[in-house]
Order: structure tokens, then sequence, then C-alpha cells
């Protein structure tokens, strides 16, 4: 009997030892305001669908238009044969949306971080990188091969710090951060940030993934937010959260969307975003610009949850963002909350080590323009439920 792949069955169990093994719910109906997991019907206050637009009429529409004009399958890589027009009214649309000068879109918001960060720096070069950045930053960092040094979570002044002890010693450097942070809420001090990189003549970058649709005017992303357009050099998006597609985008600087036009590793050796996806991202571009009223219905929502949380006596961290955490200490807890709540008809997932630091496990709730007021009176009574029934509240 071979052995090789014994190791796997070792991790596999040490994983569930530990608590650590992922249990993956299935879905059996769109997204939305209710779902169906593994059979039952729940409130969701999970999904990163913001705006609800994932199961949206216009976009549906657009998307079966597509398909019927240009097919399923985008058949090559962009560079080669894959660039479709409607590929290039997407990144006019999008540019023109953000207020930069250019865009290029990528598979999902994962491959834009990898295209990008090895694009800009390389050996002889030096990233400062947030403490909490996203996986697939840090995935891109690795990628480039540039000195990654990291610095305190949302701190200009540690940022600075780091920046003058390694002066002299790299060719080029950047700064990345994401825009908001997804396990708790809180936005990077982007204004800050801009500051000091043209002090120190850096390359600025923001992951603005759980901002883009959510942040700024109309939902413009965390730039807008700060009105710091024309001084971020990079900023990368996804149009698979608010946007309620698949793909990702690099927005910004012109020189450095067409450099990614020749060295975005993702753009010329992975095929192109499917016509239906492409076509979606365009409509959901429309319904954006159309008015503000889903943009301005997610807030109206976050708002009152996060103030009837409070009022029941539930701590919901730092967060000034939709991503609502709610702090229950232990990973224990946090699993027994959320197996609770599905049984009450509540789909709200627990976050522990080493997602979130020791002792700061919580369950996530996602707020929604697509909630309506009686679902959060619901969502708010199975919290209210469970929350006295495991002594978290009185
Ligand atoms: C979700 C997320 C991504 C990945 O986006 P996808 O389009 O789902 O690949 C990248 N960065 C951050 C900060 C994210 O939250």
């Amino acid at each position: 009997m071979a052995k090789k792949l014994e190791w796997v069955d070792q991790e596999i169990a040490a994983l569930k030892e530990n608590g650590l093994y992922n249990n993956i719910r299935t879905l059996s109906s769109p997204q939305g305001d209710w779902l169906t997991v593994d059979g039952k019907q729940v409130l969701n206050f999970c999904s990163n669908n913001y705006l609800g637009l994932a199961n949206h009429p216009g976009l549906v529409a657009a998307a079966r238009e597509a398909l019927l004009k240009y097919g399923i399958g985008p058949g090559a890589v962009r560079s080669i044969a894959g660039t479709m027009d409607i590929h290039l009214e997407l990144e006019k649309r999008f540019a023109k949306f953000k207020g930069v000068e250019s865009a290029i879109t990528f598979q999902s918001g994962f491959c834009a971080n990898l295209a990008t960060i090895p694009a800009l720096v390389g050996k002889e070069d030096i990233i400062f990188s947030d403490e909490l950045n996203h996986a697939s930053i840090i995935d891109g960092c690795r990628l480039s091969g540039a000195t990654n040094v990291k610095f305190v979570h949302a701190d200009p002044g540690a940022l600075e710090q780091t920046i003058r002890d390694n002066e002299g010693k790299y060719r080029r450097g950047l700064i990345i951060t994401d825009g908001v942070f997804s396990m708790d809420g809180d936005i990077a001090p982007l204004d800050k940030y801009a500051d000091v990189a043209e002090k120190h003549d850096l390359m600025l970058m923001v992951d603005d993934a759980h901002g883009e649709g959510v942040m700024g005017r109309g939902g413009r992303g965390i730039v807008d937010h700060y009105h710091l357009h024309g001084r971020v050099d990079v900023e990368i998006g996804t149009m698979s959260k608010a946007f309620g597609v698949m793909g990702g985008v690099v927005a910004g600087n012109a020189k450095i969307v067409e450099w990614l036009r020749q060295r975005g590793r993702p753009f010329l050796f992975s095929s192109a975003a499917t016509p239906p996806d492409v076509a979606a991202c365009i409509a959901a571009i429309d319904v954006l610009e159309e008015n503000n009223d889903l943009v301005n219905q997610l807030w109206e929502n976050t708002r009152f949850f996060k103030r009837e949380m409070g009022g029941l006596g539930f701590d919901t961290g730092v967060s000034v963002t939709p991503i609502t955490p709610i702090m229950l200490g232990e990973a224990e807890m946090a699993q027994l909350f959320s197996k609770q709540l599905f049984d009450e008809g509540v789909f709200a997932m627990p976050l522990g080590f080493p997602t979130v630091p020791k002792g700061k496990a919580r369950i996530r709730v996602m707020i929604s323009a697509a909630h309506t007021q009686d679902d959060l009176d619901k969502g708010l009574a199975a919290f209210e439920k469970v929350g006295k029934a495991l002594g978290v509240i009185k």
C-alpha cells in the first residue's frame, strides 16, 4: 500500500480535532434575503451581496442577452482572441463610474491582486503592507519576490516609521492596504497614507473589495469616500461582492493599467471573463448610476441593525461599515451561537482563530439592501432569544 497520501488524512484529522475543519453548507436557491441552505429556509446574514444585485432582474436579463449574442465561453485569453467589445465597454464604464483615468478587468479580485502586485514590484523593491491585509494581497506580495514589510494595522505613524527604517534599501516602494477590513468592518486611514506616499514618493494601492458599491457617493468606493481622486495609484476591486456578479478590476493611473495589459499574468495566461458575466457587470453599473437608492437602503439597514443590536446589549466591535461583527469571545461560543441561530432560521457564520485572533471569536452579520424591515426584525428577535439563552446578554 502506497503511503504517499497518508499525510492528507493526518492533516484533515488535525483540523477536525482543533475545530478548524470547514463544514461547507449547500445552497439550493438564488442569493437573496432568504436562502434554502441544506434544505432549510433561512434568513441570510452571510453573503457579500450588499445591494441584492446577485439575482437582480436587470443583471439576469443582460446576462441572458449576452449569452444569446456572444455565446458562453470566451475562447481565449484577453491578449490573443478573448477581448470582446463588451470587455472594453465594461472597462470604460467602470473607469467612468470610479472617476479614474483607466481600468482593466480580471477573472476575479483574487486574480487582480496576483496580477498587479508582481507587475509593480520585484526582487529589488519593497512592499509596506498592513498586517491584516487580505490573503490575496499576501499571496500577490509573495509572488512578486519583493521584500515584504508589515506595518501595524491602520496606523499611519507606524507606516511612516517602517518606511524610515528601510530608507535607501530599495529601488521602488509600494504601500498596500485593504480599504475596508472584512473581519472587523473598520476602514484604512487612506487620506493619511496618501500624504505619506507623496512625501516618500511611494506607489499607493488599495484593495476596495468591500468598499465598491458600499462606500463613497453612490458606492464609488473608499477613494471617493475620502475624496482622494488622482492620489491613489491603484484601486483593486471586485465585481463579486456588491456588484453581485464575478470578476476583478484594477482602476487608477492609465500608465499602470497599460502596463498591466502587457504584464498582468492572469490577463495574458488565463482566459477572459465570460460574456454573460461581463454583460451583467455592465448592468450593475447601470443600476448604480441610475440612482443611489440601493446604497442608501444598505446604509439605512446597517444603522438600524447596529443601533438595535447595541440596544440589546451586544458588542458590535469597531465596524463603520455594513460588516457587523457580534463579538462573543471564545470560538466554541461563536460556533454554538451560530448553530442555535440556524435552528431559529437565521444563517450567520461564526469566525474563530486563525481567521480572527484568539479570544476574539465572533459571528459576522453581513447587512444587505435586500433585507426588508421584517427580515431585520426577525433577525434581531433570533439574536435576542439565543443571546439570552446563552447568557451573552441579559
Ligand atoms: C473578497 C476579496 C477579494 C477577492 O475577490 P474575488 O472577486 O471574490 O476573488 C480580494 N480582496 C479582498 C480584500 C476581498 O475581501
